[in-house]
């Protein structure tokens, strides 16, 4: 059976004003990272109300990568993860020579389980990689505190918390080092894109120069309009910068935050006022005043995902599963089990969130779940 009416799981919203700028770049006829990538990072900045830098790259994972390569910590080093979090975490820790370890999670938040990672650390754990999930950073606080604790370096996973605030302040703007996706269903979108934001200058610096093959102050370079013949490399290095036509879409998107975010907040209300209080779904614990949600994810406690998932997809509503715990993959098995994590992948359950969704959508999502559950 074909459905007549398509919900899809995610979207990005893009219209006129990113057409336009797109032109506006292909009209100047330079492409790469100039002008308008400088203008970003500094509307960024700007945005966040923040004194740290921000460093724009082409990718979210490019992103966590230079952040934590850029650490410089010795080979070998142990960084503390989630397991239920995109693969991008886990990768960017190996790219860069160090072992990621798998953490649990709190069954009510999905977020990093402080109690678990404790367990985990060994003398060579230099830093903690905590993934605002669902947008989530409230135990953020806490993560700082054990980090200060146990001498960590702190590389917050912020990939889905555009726009997001915590204690009065967005998400970003204070903290160690903060990596951000742009990429094509976020909270805005650049095509694909990133950031990192940091506070420690040096760090910066040495991940301005990696993005751009290590070439030492060619960021400077080039958005001064210049080109670097003659320079010195010290540091491995990657083609990771942002281009122009990136940031221009990324410019365009952010002069949209706050509907997109508006309109984000109030599907999730209609989500929560219609999905509470029932048997066999339970719904994530957060302050979602703070959150601007990149996506929605419930527990389906019945044992009977995996059917929802079927009958909604008849129904013509596409969902996902966000995330397949990384110990359970090949390359990062572990020698022990993560239950709550392994619980989470029998239970959750993404449904439907995008700025161009309806109401109408939602309150569809909702009572076709609630028929299948009955
Ligand atoms: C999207 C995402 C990333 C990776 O960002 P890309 O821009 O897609 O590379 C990393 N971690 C999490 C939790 C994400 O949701």
């Amino acid at each position: 059976m074909i459905s007549k009416r398509q919900v899809r799981l995610s979207k990005c919203s893009v219209s006129t004003e990113e057409k336009q700028a797109v032109a506006r770049v292909l009209d100047n006829a330079y492409l790469g990272m100039g002008k308008e990538v400088q203008a970003f990072e500094l509307e960024l900045k700007n945005y966040l109300n923040t004194e740290s830098e921000v460093i724009c790259v082409n990718t979210g994972t490019a992103a966590l990568h230079l952040a934590i390569e850029c650490l410089d910590l010795p080979l070998g080093s142990e960084v503390l993860v989630p397991s239920v979090t995109y693969v991008a975490s886990f990768q960017a820790i190996t790219a860069s020579g160090l072992v990621p370890v798998a953490c649990d999670i709190n069954s009510e938040t999905y977020f990093i389980d402080l109690q678990d990672a404790g367990q985990r650390l060994t003398s060579k754990t230099k830093a903690i990689m905590p993934v605002h999930y669902g947008s989530f950073s409230g135990s953020m606080p806490a993560v700082y505190e054990f980090a200060k604790n146990h001498g960590l370096r702190v590389v917050e996973d912020a990939a889905q918390a555009f726009g997001c605030s915590r204690d009065h302040k967005k998400v970003g703007s204070v903290g160690d080092v903060i990596c951000i996706s742009f990429d094509g269903i976020k909270n805005i979108t650049c095509g694909e894109g990133g950031c990192v934001i940091t506070g420690d200058k040096k760090l910066a610096q040495r991940i301005k120069d990696a993005r751009l093959l290590g070439v030492e102050k060619d960021t400077e370079k080039r958005y001064s309009g210049q080109r670097s013949w003659v320079f010195d490399v010290q540091h491995q290095g990657y083609r990771y910068h942002m281009s122009d036509i990136m940031a221009s879409i990324g410019r365009a998107q952010l002069l949209k935050i706050d509907s997109f975010s508006d309109k984000r907040k109030s599907l999730v209300q209609i989500y929560l006022k219609e999905l509470s209080g029932l048997k066999s779904l339970s719904l994530l614990k957060y302050d979602y005043e703070n959150i601007v949600p990149h996506i929605f994810v419930v527990k389906i406690t019945n044992g009977s995902r995996d059917k929802a998932v079927d009958n909604l997809s008849q129904h013509g509503i596409a969902t996902g599963m966000h995330y397949y715990p990384n110990h359970l993959l090949s390359k990062f098995k572990t020698s022990y089990s993560l239950p709550r994590a392994e619980l989470a992948l029998e239970q959750m359950l993404t449904l439907p969130l995008h700025v161009d969704l309806s109401a109408e959508d939602v309150l569809y999502v909702c009572e076709t779940l609630k028929a299948y559950l009955d």
